[in-house]
């Protein structure tokens, strides 16, 4: 296990790291959930920054500053929606961690802090979406030596223990 991963409960607006990550929509115009808190814990200057972006594909990352957060940065991430898991949702959702890891790494970041993503509305299912998570960062991580600190963050005690499943298995 690389010691650089690490499990936390609560709400991810409230960390103090270089950059939080948001399970945003396509429209990257803000949403309920996660996307929501972070908008309002942002402040309105972050739809503005947003609003010009144009939206992003599914997979694929976009960063902004944090304004009123405690965060530097948030960068933006819209997960695949679960329709049964053969509509490449897996590699998507891969990509999202990828892209987001990346996009921090060049933005000089040193700390990351990642929600679920796709598990809430999106309805990715907990265990199969935290073995991608884990598996992708590890992978990142394993070509990485900038990054020192990627937290899980899980809002609710179900997310825990899914993390908890993964992160106990055996590599
Ligand atoms: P998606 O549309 O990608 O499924 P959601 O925002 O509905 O995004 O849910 C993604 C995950 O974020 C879920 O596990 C949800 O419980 C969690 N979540 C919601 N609010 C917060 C928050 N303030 N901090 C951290 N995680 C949150």
């Amino acid at each position: 296990m690389d010691d650089r991963i690490e499990l936390l409960k609560g709400d991810i607006t409230k960390h103090e790291v270089d950059a939080i990550v948001n399970a945003a929509n396509r429209t990257l115009l803000g949403g309920g959930g996660v996307d929501g808190a972070i908008h309002r814990a942002a402040g309105p200057k972050l739809l503005e920054e947003c609003r010009p972006l144009g939206g992003c594909p599914t997979g694929d990352a976009r960063i902004t500053m944090g304004y009123d957060l405690p965060a530097k940065y948030v960068i933006h991430t819209p997960g695949p929606v679960w329709r049964g898991g053969s509509s490449g949702e897996a590699q998507l959702l891969a990509s999202c961690y990828k892209r987001s890891l990346e996009l921090a790494v060049s933005h000089d970041c040193r700390t990351i802090a990642f929600p679920a993503i796709s598990c809430g509305v999106y309805g990715y299912p907990l265990d199969e979406a935290a073995t991608i998570a884990v598996r992708e960062i590890k992978a990142f991580l394993e070509g990485d030596r900038q990054l020192e600190k990627v937290y899980l963050v899980c809002f609710g005690d179900e997310t825990f223990r899914a993390y908890e499943r993964t992160l106990g298995k055996k590599e």
